[in-house]
């Protein structure tokens, strides 16, 4: 992959952020790997959207060293290189304090399935990491962010659920590409917005039932999936 490339998928990543109305100010980050090399691309820390540039972004090796860029990473790039070490198949991170999907981490609730818009893109409901301990919060914050999301997927395939609420902070999502990252963002905004409203509507109302789910989860994803266009 041209490093080049990767800079403007990034740059397009974090833009898409912003166009979706899901960061305010400087809040929120994306990032994309370069599996071949080694390397991460990433947001710079605290430089305004409007005023971003390819060459503004920073790119980093697997263990955080910068390669290329002036400015400082993102603060979160430890948890980004976190995921992308345990979750081998991810091409992309996106990280953003969007409104309702933060509402439900700030809950400490996980989002139940309530209707095939979620079923669509999570397979069962959005899950939610444990708290932070105070000596994790202490020491290696951003580290040990990453290590809670990556202990609530073991056993599991992280691109069927492609993101996950961090406890008392806010959603942390991936995909194949920078582009698919920022694009689950989204979608989980709107799934944990769609969440909110229906349990408005009816406290009572239920996740939709397995077959549902499976149906709709399967139309898109594994070996049999036959929605889009081959
Ligand atoms: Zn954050």
């Amino acid at each position: 992959m041209k490093l080049g490339v990767l800079r403007q998928e990034v740059l397009e990543a974090n833009l898409e952020l912003v166009r979706r109305g899901l960061v305010l100010y400087t809040f929120g980050n994306a990032s994309g790997i370069a599996r071949d090399e080694g390397l991460v691309v990433i947001k710079p820390s605290g430089v305004p959207y409007e005023k971003m540039k390819p060459e503004d972004l920073v790119i980093t090796d697997l263990d955080g060293k910068i390669i290329e860029g002036i400015l400082r990473p993102s603060s979160d790039l430890p948890t980004h290189l976190i995921l992308y070490r345990a979750f081998a198949g991810i091409g992309g991170v996106a990280h953003t304090h969007s409104r309702h999907a933060t509402a439900w981490a700030q809950a400490q609730k996980e989002i139940p399935c309530l209707g095939t818009t979620h079923a669509d893109y999570f397979h069962g409901p959005v899950q939610l990491t444990k708290p932070l301990t105070p000596k994790e919060i202490r020491s290696g914050y951003e580290v040990n962010t990453g290590h809670a999301i990556v202990r609530r997927f073991k056993n599991q395939q992280p691109l069927h659920s492609p993101g996950i609420l961090v406890a008392d902070h806010g959603p942390f999502c991936w995909g194949t590409t920078p582009a698919d990252a920022a694009h689950n963002a989204v979608i989980l905004e709107e799934i944990a917005a769609m969440a909110l409203e229906t349990i408005a509507a009816n406290p009572k109302a239920s996740s939709v039932s397995k077959h549902l789910h499976e149906k709709h989860f399967s139309r898109k994803h594994g070996s049999t999936a036959y929605y889009g266009q081959k």
